[in-house]
């Protein structure tokens, strides 16, 4: 069965509003990875932020919160103390939230760095997510470094690209920020374009399971 990994990055209202149901209507699971804009005053006031009320909802639905660090800053460019506290941060924001601990992390900004890799292995998260648009290879798996496409809609052949490869059996993780995301034109994916990607991969009878049930499965 094509398996496909859903993750939403920059906790975007409009992942909430409007990505959720569709998710919803397939059966499909998703991980959304939390930094803390929340106290972003600009962000707040065009709306454009989830709040913790909507974090709490999401895990209530059923939806995997993963740790995308509290400031979103460059991690190569912090000291091993300094990742810890990044993460460590968001990891107390989740106690205040009572929902589970986060077992999985994104590189801030998408490249892979090795002193988050120690850290959050250290910290005990089972995997980290990066850039880099191809599947996973499941034969040669780095759990701390596992590649995924991120979608925009100034780059219409990255779905498929990635759909091409579920089709030959790989596996892939898909990262999504705002839908849309008016902030970040670069990342922005329209209702309409995420509606008719995630037909294509009920089409194909893709599973997508939460970040943390696929790292389970292997
Ligand atoms: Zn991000």
């Amino acid at each position: 069965m094509p398996t496909a990994v859903i993750t939403f990055d920059d906790v975007v209202r409009s992942q909430l509003e409007n990505a959720v149901p569709i998710l919803q209507k397939h059966g499909f699971k998703a991980t959304f990875f939390v930094c803390d804009w929340f106290r972003d005053s600009r962000v707040h006031a065009l709306r454009q932020g989830m709040d913790m009320a909507d974090l709490k909802t999401l895990h209530q639905l059923g939806f995997e919160l993963g740790n995308h660090t509290k400031d979103h800053a460059n991690p190569a460019s912090l000291s091993v103390e300094e990742n810890k506290a990044q993460v460590a941060y968001i990891e107390d924001l989740f106690k205040e939230l009572q929902v589970p601990a986060p077992k999985v992390y994104a590189y801030p900004g998408g490249p892979y760095a090795e002193v988050a890799a120690t850290t959050v292995k250290s910290m005990g998260y089972i995997a980290a997510r990066t850039g880099g648009n191809r599947p996973l290879d499941l034969a040669a798996l780095n759990p701390f470094d596992m590649p995924s496409y991120l979608f925009s809609d100034d780059c219409p052949d990255r779905f498929n690209e990635a759909l091409s490869a579920l089709k030959e059996g790989k596996t892939v993780i898909l990262t999504y920020h705002g839908i849309p995301d008016v902030e970040h034109p670069w990342c922005n994916v329209s209702i309409e374009h995420f509606t008719e990607q995630m037909q294509r991969l009920a089409d194909i009878g893709c599973v997508c399971p939460t970040y943390s049930e696929f790292m389970k499965s292997l």
